[in-house]
């Protein structure tokens, strides 16, 4: 049997979620909310169950949802797109980003990705036949590295994938550099998938600079989201793909054939909290950038050093004030083990990691107790 993804294991966020089990540490590592969705959200999805909402849903999504999407869309963002022939519900984002990348790569197709970059991105590309090049963003600010990006666009160059805001970083792509990348590629036939699935998680006043309200990439880009983060439900699985008509047609040829559609009671029970509360999103910047300061005001006395982090729930910490000579993945297996906190280790996403980075990313998407005894416990360190 020759494998298609030789160089792939398990992923990072199982290692790291099972020795947290495994050695009772607070899990600070994969990324999932330790409380509970909105009441109203389970039990909207309750009812509907009860209601006998439990057969296939439509290919592209329940329309009552779709519509809600739209809406948003329209509110936030300023595009008005159609729920109809533009925006495809998922069973997850990470699978609105598999089916957007096999309806794009063609074998020897190359598709950019800026290190680190969440893990699904080359396993997606490999499987489509195409080649990933692994452009690593400037150092320290996450930003787009300019004069790499250029020098790694050829002529099978077909897809770039951004993320914003960025995991495991928090960065925030500007609207000025979507601006000068769409530039960069207007005379190219290159497409754009765009994972904001942190797209509501930004702080300090800061505004998330999305695709979907900039004319010229949106012409030729897939937005996706993912209502696991928007809505702390990562385990209801549900996102979606916004794309002008033609492209939505292409990867909606994909979906059909990867899962069909999304489930059903979970969509109705979007669609219904949705519309009852639309206020959701623009009170989630304040919620989690409370807990945001909370955990980084707590680890303020700890030798671990940072920057808050300006969007998504995760913040980096640098270590090397506390085991200067050890590679990330030791670092994090120790505080797990040693320390009873479980991060992720920040190399994981990068091809060529730099071997004198020296940073863990926690999950602060997490009740106060748990940041508190979590943030005691590295203090201690
Ligand atoms: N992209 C990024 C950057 C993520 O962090 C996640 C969350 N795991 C996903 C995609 C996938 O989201 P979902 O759980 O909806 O598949
Ligand atoms: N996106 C989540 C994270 O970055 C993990 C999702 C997963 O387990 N695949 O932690």
């Amino acid at each position: 049997f020759t494998s298609k993804l030789p160089a792939v294991g398990t992923t990072i966020f199982t290692t790291m979620s099972q020795l947290a089990a495994q050695t009772g540490a607070i899990n600070l590592s994969q990324g999932f909310p330790d409380f509970d969705g909105p009441e109203a959200l389970r039990e909207a999805l309750a009812r509907h169950v009860a209601a006998g909402h439990n057969q296939y849903a439509p290919m592209a999504g329940l329309p009552a949802l779709r519509e809600q999407i739209a809406m948003k869309i329209e509110r936030l963002y300023g595009r008005n797109v159609s729920a109809d022939s533009e925006v495809t519900v998922t069973p997850g984002a990470t699978q609105a980003i598999f089916c957007a990348i096999q309806a794009l790569i063609h074998p020897g197709d190359e598709a950019i990705v800026f290190d680190p970059c969440y893990d699904s991105y080359d396993p997606s590309v490999t499987l489509a036949g195409g080649r990933c090049i692994h452009v690593p963003l400037a150092q320290a600010s996450f930003a787009i590295d300019w004069q790499r990006l250029e020098a790694a666009l050829s002529s099978r160059t077909r897809l770039i994938v951004l993320n914003t805001p960025h995991n495991p970083s928090g960065a925030l792509i500007s609207r000025d550099e979507l601006d000068r990348l769409a530039a960069l590629i207007r005379d190219r036939d290159i497409y754009i998938v765009s994972d904001e699935v942190y797209e509501h998680l930004v702080f300090d006043g800061r505004q998330h600079a999305s695709v979907l309200a900039h004319d010229e990439l949106y012409a030729r880009a897939f937005v996706v989201s993912s209502f696991g983060k928007t809505y702390h439900v990562t385990g209801w699985k549900t996102g979606y793909v916004v794309a002008p008509p033609a492209l939505s047609a292409e990867l909606r040829k994909v979906h059909q054939y990867v899962s069909f559609c999304g489930v059903t009671p979970l969509q109705c029970a979007l669609a219904d909290f949705m519309a009852a509360c639309p206020e959701h999103v623009s009170e989630l910047p304040a919620f989690y950038q409370a807990k945001r300061d909370l955990f980084c005001d707590l680890l303020a006395g700890s030798r671990f050093t940072f920057t808050r982090t300006p969007g998504t729930y995760f913040q980096l910490a640098d270590y090397s004030a506390i085991r200067p000579n050890w590679d990330d993945v030791a670092m994090a297996q120790w505080l797990t083990r040693e320390h009873g906190v479980a991060a992720i280790p920040v190399s994981v996403f990068s091809e060529r990691p730099d071997p004198a980075q020296r940073l863990v990313r926690f999950c602060f998407a997490k009740r106060e107790d748990t940041l508190r005894q979590a943030a005691e416990k590295l203090s201690a360190i």
